[in-house]
Order: structure tokens, then C-alpha cells, then sequence
């Protein structure tokens, strides 16, 4: 096709329709090499000014400019509409709709017995204590032998105990004082150490029982250790529950693994002259401590001559409930939010 042939307005028509029907990026840039490259059709269009009438010149170039114009703009449209499509089907592929609201992000809160389990953690902590874990599914030797009681001690029969086997070698453990026993066997004396954790007995549940529950088990073994050291830290434990310092009193208790045993009381915090959680009594009886027993030092390694200790344990659920009013044990481990959500 010679050059005077070309009808401009052709030109331009045949060009958008090409950019129009152009559905990649390389079909657009070969348009575009077609029409404005160096050999392309509208350098053509200018190329043949020259040739023309001197009163056409004028309006043929600025015609060939329009037309250049035209085709630039339009692969520029083009290019960018292929872009968006490209983004469209990536999104789609990645089952991303922009048009959606976003996913509503529900925050949740730590567990009461959370809360309340790792205030005391840094509590004993800051006082030197080693925070220890042991197993849930404990053996016999553990959660009996080595706390002094044996197999035909009547103690067992108060701890109503889930078997894990046949034997009976491996349970439940239904206390955290199992601890003390493999605390002694790793630790050196002199040390401090506390272990949380949950503790099971099959048992009847109602509001004050649970199959399930938590305790935090306290053993400190040293030289000379006394029950008043005992009363100290039972202090300062309690000081930092409750914010405030509060009266205690030992009354004597009967445990197996430890000799002399305790109940201690504590003032209720919440009165001043008898409320309906202190039954009126103005007194809480909070936990069961002793000084360790010489059996159970023993047991553990430990030269019961040199050294002695104290321990205790602490009923976790039942401090959570003291602290925040629960009236139903049932409730911490019932999974209802419209609980949990209070916390
Ligand atoms: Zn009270």
C-alpha cells in the first residue's frame, strides 16, 4: 500500500478497533509498533506530507498528529484495563472479594484461673521460687508411695482417684504434692518452688465439687526451716491475692506427707464481722501446709538430718472463686462464654 493511499480516518479506526481487540500485553505492544513505530503506519502519514499540495501540508500533519494522539491514549486505556483484569483474576483466584466487610475479629481473655495462676507465678517468682510443671497422668509411686501414703492407707480412700490402667500403677494425679517428690529428686537444697496445675478425683460434682480442678503446690526445703517461715510466706502470698495483709491462724490438720500438719485460716477479706462467704465465721479455711515429713524428704532424696522444709497446697479454683465471687466450682471449667466473658 503506497502512502498516498492511506486514508487517515481509516488508519485511526483500524488502530483502535486492533487495540481494542488486543488482550495481552504483547498483542498491545505489537498495535503499537504497527502503527507509531519507526516504520509504522502514522510515520507513514507524515512521511508523505511533503509530496502533498503546500495548502494541504497544514492540515494533513496536524490530522497525523490527532491520529497519534488518539492511538497513544487508547493503548494507554487499554494497557491499564488489561491490568485491572489481571488483578480481578488474581483476587478471584485467591477467592478475594474487596466488596466484602471485613471478618469481624472476636477478642477472647484469659481464663480467670489463668489470671489468677500466673499472678502468683510472678509472685513467687520475685520471692526465688523455681516454677515447676509435672504430669497429669501420674505414676502410683508419685501421687502416693512417695508422699507417705501406701497402698493400704486410709488417706487413699479420701482421694476417690481415676486408675489410667489395670494395675493401678498409673493415675490421675488427684493432688499437685507429686511435685514436691520429683522437685526433690532434680533440685539441690536449699530451694523454693511452686507448681500450678490441675488435679482430678472422681467424684460426685455439685457446686463445691468438681472432677477437675486446680491446685498450687508449694515446697521450700532449707536449712531449719520452721513453721514460722511457713506463716511468713503464707502471708505474703495472701497479701498479694488480696492486696492487703491478713490475719491467719493455724489449726492442726492431718496429711501423710507432712508432721506437724496444719489448716490454715485466714481473715475473710470480705467482712468484718461474718458474710456469706465465711459462713458467718469471719474466718476462711484456705489451705492444708505442714513441715515436710522426714518419710517424704526422704523419699525425694533428701537427707531428712540436714535439711527440712515446708510445704502446702493451695486450692487454685477455690482462691478464684474467693477472689472474684463465684458461687458454682462448675462454672470455671464449663466452657460458657457468657462466664468467661466476664473476666
Ligand atoms: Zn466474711
Amino acid at each position: 500500500m503506497s502512502t498516498s493511499e492511506i486514508d487517515p480516518e481509516a488508519v485511526q479506526a483500524q488502530a483502535l478497533e486492533r487495540i481494542q481487540s488486543a488482550d495481552t500485553e504483547e498483542a498491545l505492544r505489537a498495535v503499537e509498533r504497527e502503527f507509531l513505530g519507526k516504520q509504522g503506519v502514522v510515520q507513514g502519514l507524515l512521511a508523505r506530507i511533503p509530496s502533498l499540495e503546500p495548502s494541504q501540508r497544514g492540515a494533513a500533519g496536524k490530522q497525523a498528529n490527532q491520529i497519534k494522539g488518539a492511538i497513544t491514549q487508547a493503548l494507554a486505556v487499554r494497557e491499564a484495563a488489561l491490568a485491572h483484569a489481571a488483578m480481578d483474576a488474581e483476587r478471584q483466584a485467591l477467592g478475594f472479594d474487596p466488596t466484602l466487610p471485613p471478618p469481624t475479629v472476636e477478642r477472647g481473655s484469659l481464663h480467670p484461673i489463668t489470671q489468677v495462676t500466673r499472678e502468683l507465678e510472678d509472685l513467687f517468682a520475685s520471692m526465688g521460687y523455681h516454677i515447676l510443671d509435672g504430669p497429669e497422668v501420674e505414676r502410683d509411686h508419685y501421687n502416693f508411695e512417695a508422699l507417705n501414703i501406701p497402698a493400704d492407707h486410709p488417706a487413699r480412700d479420701s482421694q476417690d482417684t481415676f486408675y489410667c490402667d489395670q494395675e493401678g500403677k498409673l493415675v490421675l494425679r488427684t493432688h499437685t504434692s507429686p511435685v514436691q517428690v520429683r522437685a526433690m529428686e532434680r533440685l539441690q537444697p536449699p530451694f523454693r518452688a511452686v507448681a500450678p496445675g490441675k488435679v482430678f478425683r472422681q467424684e460426685s460434682t455439685d457446686a463445691s465439687h468438681e472432677h477437675t480442678f486446680h491446685q498450687m503446690e508449694g515446697l521450700v526445703v532449707g536449712k531449719d526451716i520452721s513453721v514460722g517461715h511457713l506463716i511468713g510466706a503464707m502471708k505474703t502470698l495472701l497479701a498479694g491475692i488480696f492486696g492487703r495483709e491478713l490475719e491467719v491462724r493455724l489449726r492442726p490438720g492431718y496429711f501423710p506427707f507432712v508432721e506437724p500438719g496444719f489448716e490454715l485460716d485466714a481473715r475473710c477479706p470480705f467482712c468484718e464481722e461474718g458474710c456469706s462467704v465465711c459462713k458467718r465465721t469471719t474466718w476462711i479455711e484456705l489451705l492444708p501446709c505442714g513441715l515436710v515429713h522426714p518419710e517424704v524428704l526422704r523419699a525425694g532424696g533428701i537427707d531428712p538430718e540436714e535439711w527440712s522444709g515446708f510445704a502446702f497446697g493451695l486450692g487454685l479454683s477455690r482462691l478464684v472463686m474467693l477472689r472474684y465471687g463465684i458461687d458454682d466450682v462448675r462454672h470455671l471449667l464449663s466452657g460458657d462464654l457468657r462466664f468467661l466473658r466476664q473476666f
